[in-house]
């Protein structure tokens, strides 16, 4: 079922290193952040949660990491939807030939339908990564994954904000102690890879939880981390009001998410 209600609407078709997709609705125009998934299990996905790809208005692209860039190409020439990507990520090379491409300029408001996208520059490893707040209805999206650290930019830009996807890459300990060889480790744990799971922690903060309705755990690692250290966490920051707070998998990803 894609929502027909007038509110903000957003799912995810997974999440994680292996592939990222996040849907975002206001009832008319539906929105495509990201493929890292290949064009039949992109289509699968989205048929689980009730939409054709035609029914895409856009794909928005926050960076040229395969596993949010992965399936943007093949979806957009296999069904001809506009790509939204800024010049840095254009330039990586890491997009073929799409039937049409659009500007992104960071901290620069765009509109597609009813739908008011800010593109939000992130600390991340890429060459012009940005991440999105998004807002229909009146109400406020985050979308806030792949930074190395929650800069002043970021929490000032997510300030406020109705529901939250928030990385919560990994656990500091499994990841000092997991399989991945030591410049991964270094690269993931620096300033400038992902977030852990306390400096999500100061992120949420950082941002305010007092509009908040939901916050989604998102781009766990699955080697550096298990979704109930993500929790362990977050909750002591929610004021026992913990039914706000849910997990983005990476197959299962998560189902629509209505925020009035
Ligand atoms: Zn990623
Ligand atoms: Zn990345």
């Amino acid at each position: 079922m894609p929502p027909a209600a007038r509110a903000l609407h957003f799912a995810s078709l997974g999440s994680g290193s292996k592939g990222n997709a996040t849907l975002v609705s206001d009832g008319e125009t539906h929105l495509l952040i990201d493929c890292g998934f290949g064009l039949r299990d992109t289509e699968r996905r989205l048929a689980r949660l009730g939409l054709h790809p035609k029914q895409l208005a856009a794909v928005l692209v926050t960076h040229e990491h395969g596993d949010h860039i992965g399936g943007v190409g093949a979806l957009a020439r296999r069904h001809g939807m506009p790509v939204y990507l800024t010049p840095g990520t254009w330039l990586s090379g890491r997009l073929k030939e799409v039937p049409r491409h659009e500007w992104i300029t960071p901290q620069a408001m765009l509109a597609i339908g009813g739908i008011e996208i800010m593109p939000v520059t992130v600390p991340h490893d890429a060459r012009e990564p940005v991440q999105f707040h998004l807002s229909a209805h009146g109400r406020r999206l985050g979308v806030v994954t792949d930074l190395g650290h929650p800069s002043a930019h970021v929490i000032q830009a997510f300030a406020g904000c109705d529901a939250l996807i928030l990385e919560c890459n990994h656990d500091r300990q499994m990841l000092a102690d997991g399989p991945y060889p030591p410049r991964l480790k270094r690269r993931v744990g620096g300033d400038w890879g992902h977030l852990s799971n306390p400096q999500a922690a100061t992120l949420l903060a950082g941002v305010g939880l007092d509009r908040l309705q939901r916050i989604v755990c998102s781009h766990l690692s699955e080697h550096n981390n298990r979704p109930e250290l993500a929790l362990e966490a977050l909750v002591p920051l929610l004021d026992g009001d913990e039914s706000r707070l849910v997990v983005a998998a990476q197959d299962q990803g998560l189902d629509w998410q209505t925020i009035r």
